[in-house]
């Protein structure tokens, strides 16, 4: 098997006498998919941002984190924080939080480039950020370049985001619950794109959900979390026509 591009072993976080992920394993293949699967509270957000490092210093965390062979848990912050955004990318639910509502969109795709590549001229930044624009398909990169977050819809604010995401080129996009803010219709078109970008970037995914549904939709693998364990993992297919574990067979049980 090809060397994995994301290694996690016997990943464990707590909070104060809680652990709230207990001996996680996994990892994803250069190019793959993997799904995230549990219900609210599980562990799912905790270990995207072990990942990430972005737990807040109080959490405990124990095991190993490897992207391409390379320790990440035991990385110095300044060599951490290269990677955030660059190497390893991460969208989340609400993407309105994530997004400054003073700063024209542009500028913000802008600014997730130049502080991972210092020194860009002005004309080669904007084709740049109209390139990403027109590649997560906002209407009308030119004119629009120069609008508010508020200017946009749910999903196109989904999709900027996924813009800025991409800029770096990052090899691993942690997708946390990327539709969960938004309606079905919008939920389909945002998964559509992120099957169409995981192609044209050769991106792996971890994509995060309650909802096996949407997960199934996307994942090569998943992966089942009850109470900060994976109880199963499997490829997609497996899971859904042979199930092993009561807590996945629950899940079968309630999907649409
Ligand atoms: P999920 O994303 O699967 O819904 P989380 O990873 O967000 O679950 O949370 C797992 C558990 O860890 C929850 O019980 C949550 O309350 C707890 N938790 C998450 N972040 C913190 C934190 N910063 N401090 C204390 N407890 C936390
Ligand atoms: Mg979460």
């Amino acid at each position: 098997m090809e060397s994995p591009l994301l290694n996690i072993e016997d990943l464990s976080i707590s909070f104060g006498t809680r652990e709230v992920v207990h001996r996680l394993s996994l990892t994803i293949a250069p190019g793959e998919t993997l799904g995230l699967v549990g219900e609210s509270g599980s562990g799912k957000s905790a270990t995207s941002l072990a990942i990430l490092r972005l737990l807040p210093a109080s959490a405990r965390i124990t095991g190993k984190i490897e992207l391409n062979g390379h320790s990440l848990l035991t990385l110095p912050e300044e060599s951490m924080r290269k990677h955030r955004g660059s190497s390893i990318s991460m969208i989340f639910q609400e993407p309105m939080t994530a997004l400054n509502p003073v700063m024209k969109v542009g500028a913000q795709i802008a600014e997730a480039y130049t502080a991972h590549h210092p020194g860009e001229t002005r004309i080669s930044l904007r084709n740049k950020v109209l390139q990403f624009m027109r590649d997560v398909a906002l209407p009308d990169p030119e004119r629009r370049i120069d609008d508010y977050p508020h200017q946009f819809s749910g999903g196109q604010r989904q999709r900027i985001l996924i813009a800025m995401a991409l800029i770096n080129r990052p090899r691993l996009l942690i997708a946390d619950e990327p539709t969960t803010a938004l309606d079905v219709t919008v939920q389909a078109q945002i998964l559509h794109l992120l099957k169409d970008i995981r192609r044209t970037h050769n991106l792996s995914m971890l994509f995060i959900s309650h909802d096996l549904a949407v997960v199934s939709q996307i994942a090569d693998r998943v992966a089942v979390m009850q109470h900060g364990k994976i109880v199963e993992q499997n490829t997609t297919q497996a899971l859904f026509t042979n199930p092993q574990h009561p807590y996945t067979r629950s899940l079968l049980a309630s999907a649409p």
